[in-house]
């Protein structure tokens, strides 16, 4: 399916097998080539439904010669390696995506370490099993591609008649970008803002310094009063309100962070325990580690703060008021 928002810009809106079942990615037309904001994941389906959109508006894949990609998530750079090796397009990504991406080839140690962070937080075996299964998917749903130059915040880059400026988006992961064209007043959000959630937010278990939710928060301020006229997200519609998003993606927040406090009051609590009682008792398995993760990140700024102690016991660290 693709959407003309400008006559050089398009969107496509790819399948996903799982969860938002979709995402959109951007073809921007330049100089007789493409230019492709985020490539979809590593399914069948996502080849086909793409080249049908280019073929619409008179392109193939052999013509993309840059793909930027918003983040590393596999809905977002999975096939940047395919295309890369059809065009030879130059792919973009930040530095901390780049590298986190380079675990997923050190995939025992990659395990090895999900297992020393999540198993201590509580996150119940048969979860954690689950959640090791899917990392193999996970794995195969990205094709290695080669990174031409690493993204940076302010970044500029001129395609055709226009300019489009790299604003750096911590949070959602430690290296999310978000693609502006400051000319049209668009925004490709990537995941950083989306119309209807908010993105999930997880530790970087190779980076414990690395602190999700405050970052996020940073960014959120970094993009709320930029001149936008309409943001274009990676999942669910296009909306022109930016800041009226943002403030109410921070009172979700903040409305989490005190439904947490109250969580640990009474008896200390693993993450996992304060997990369940935020998010329901009987979630699906990789819901119970979202749930966590983002339990977690929300425990870790009140610990900065003072409000929340851990001790560790058992293998098990538990949380309670300071
Ligand atoms: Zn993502």
């Amino acid at each position: 399916m693709i959407d003309r928002i400008l006559p050089d810009l398009y969107r496509i809106t790819l399948p996903m097998p799982f969860r938002l079942r979709h995402v959109h990615v951007y073809a921007l037309l330049h100089d007789g080539r493409v230019a492709l904001f985020d490539t979809g994941m590593n399914i069948p389906e996502t080849y086909k439904v793409l080249d049908e959109a280019l073929a619409a508006i008179g392109r193939a894949t052999k013509d993309i010669d840059r793909i930027f990609l918003t983040h590393m998530h596999a809905d977002h750079c999975g096939i940047a390696g395919r295309i890369q090796e059809i065009s030879g397009a130059a792919v973009y990504l930040s530095a901390p995506d780049d590298a986190r991406l380079q675990y997923n080839s050190r995939h025992e140690e990659l395990i090895e370490r999900a297992r020393d962070f999540y198993l201590p937080q509580g996150l119940p075996l048969k979860a954690m099993d689950n959640l090791v299964k899917l990392m193999a998917v996970f794995r195969k749903a990205t094709i290695p591609f080669r990174v031409e130059r690493p993204l940076a915040p302010h970044d500029t880059f001129a395609l055709g008649a226009r300019t489009v400026e790299v604003i750096a988006a911590p949070g959602h992961t430690a290296g999310q970008m978000c693609f502006y064209f400051p000319g049209d007043g668009i925004l490709l959000a990537g995941d950083h803002i989306l119309p209807d959630i908010t993105p999930n937010l997880s530790p970087d278990i190779f980076r414990p310094e690395y602190r999700p939710l405050k970052s996020f928060l940073e960014s959120l301020g970094a993009v709320r009063d930029l001149p936008v006229r309409t943001v274009w997200p990676a999942h669910g519609d296009p909306f022109p309100d930016l800041a009226r998003r943002v403030d109410e993606i921070r009172g979700h927040h903040a409305e989490r962070t005190q439904l947490i406090v109250e969580a640990l009051q009474g008896r200390e609590k693993t993450a996992f325990e304060v997990s369940r009682i935020l998010f329901g008792e009987d979630l699906p398995e990789f819901d119970q580690f979202l749930a966590l993760n983002e339990t977690y990140v929300h425990i870790v700024e009140l610990m900065d703060i003072g409000r929340v102690t851990a001790d560790e016991q058992d293998g098990l660290v538990r949380y309670r008021p300071a």
